[in-house]
């Protein structure tokens, strides 16, 4: 495996050898920040991805893939948005996974990620994804009845060839070019309560609250649990999983640029050469051209 997954950034990366543990990971940052300080720096951190990524467009070697997964509320829409803004929309495309349809349900679960994935040249991000499929459906085991599988489903043995399936899955994407980074927003369960109540009073967000919200935050346990064990099958030094506070915004927000700074660096990015007769007959050329 190249080194390219060696550079990426650690800080709050999810250990690989299953040690991660929800109960003692961190919802806020150790220190109160300073906020308007750490805006000036994701408007430093944009301009940053801006020249990245343009030199990734032209280097055409290597997609990155961010795959975004937390609960309600956690602020998936609002760091994607404010991360990669800035960047040329040509380079980048945002894909979110809903409830799946009849046709995606007649296929494997990876299916509907796969045919979304981002060409070589670009950034894709997956706002959820088929992770999906080992978090709300494994905590409401009803949804995979619909999904017709032939076996028994839901059991330990199970959920085990998903998550198999899943890392064989990323280190073959790794090993054509892509770059996996996944963010878990890890909101508390105190500050989700104070986001969909702020949610409730805005007029320009009611529509984002549904009462099914406060029926998932009774499973708000379960689902804690479903993450950990996401997490530590999942996390592998070709695709891993960063777990960031994300009770306070402008924290998170630099932190996820900061991280995705490090991959884009990390993939030695160029331009392509030059063809030769135009590398060599650089002032001829401009001549020509002033003249036509
Ligand atoms: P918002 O932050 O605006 O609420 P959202 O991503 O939560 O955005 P919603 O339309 O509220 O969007 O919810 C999408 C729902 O689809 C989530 O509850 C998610 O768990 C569910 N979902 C996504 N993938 C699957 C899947 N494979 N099977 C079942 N449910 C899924
Ligand atoms: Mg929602």
């Amino acid at each position: 495996m190249d080194d390219r997954f060696e550079r990426l950034r650690k800080k709050h990366r999810v250990p690989f050898d299953g040690r991660f543990s929800v109960t003692t990971a961190p919802t806020r940052p150790d220190r109160t920040p300073d906020e308007s300080a750490l805006k000036k720096k994701l408007r430093r951190l944009n301009r940053a991805l801006y020249d990245l990524q343009r030199i990734q467009y032209a280097d055409g070697r290597h997609a990155l893939l961010l795959v975004f997964q937390a609960m309600d509320a956690a602020g998936k829409d609002s760091t994607i948005r404010t991360v990669l803004r800035g960047i040329n929309p040509a380079g980048c495309r945002v894909v979110s996974f809903k409830q799946p349809s009849r046709e995606e349900l007649a296929h494997d679960f990876l299916w509907r990620c796969h045919k979304a994935l981002p060409p070589r040249g670009t950034i894709g991000v997956f706002n959820r994804s088929y992770y999906e499929e080992t978090l709300v459906v494994r905590v409401h085991p009803d949804y995979l009845r619909h999904q017709n599988l032939p076996g028994e489903t839901g059991t330990d043995a199970f959920w085990q060839k998903r998550f198999e399936a899943i890392r064989n899955y990323e280190r073959y994407l790794a090993d054509n070019g892509t770059t996996i980074l996944k963010f878990w927003l890890n909101v508390s369960r105190e500050e989700q309560k104070n986001r969909f109540i702020a949610r409730l009073r805005d007029p320009r967000k009611q529509w984002k609250f549904s009462p099914h919200d406060i029926a998932e935050r009774q499973h708000w346990d379960r689902y804690m649990a479903c993450y950990e064990t996401v997490l530590n099958e999942t996390s592998r030094p070709w695709a891993p999983w960063y777990a960031i506070p994300a009770d306070n915004k402008p924290y998170m927000r630099v932190e996820v640029a900061k991280t995705i700074r490090k991959a884009l660096e990390a993939m030695d990015l160029r331009y392509p050469a030059v063809d030769e007769a135009v590398a060599e007959n650089i002032d001829g050329l401009v001549a020509e051209l002033e003249r036509s």
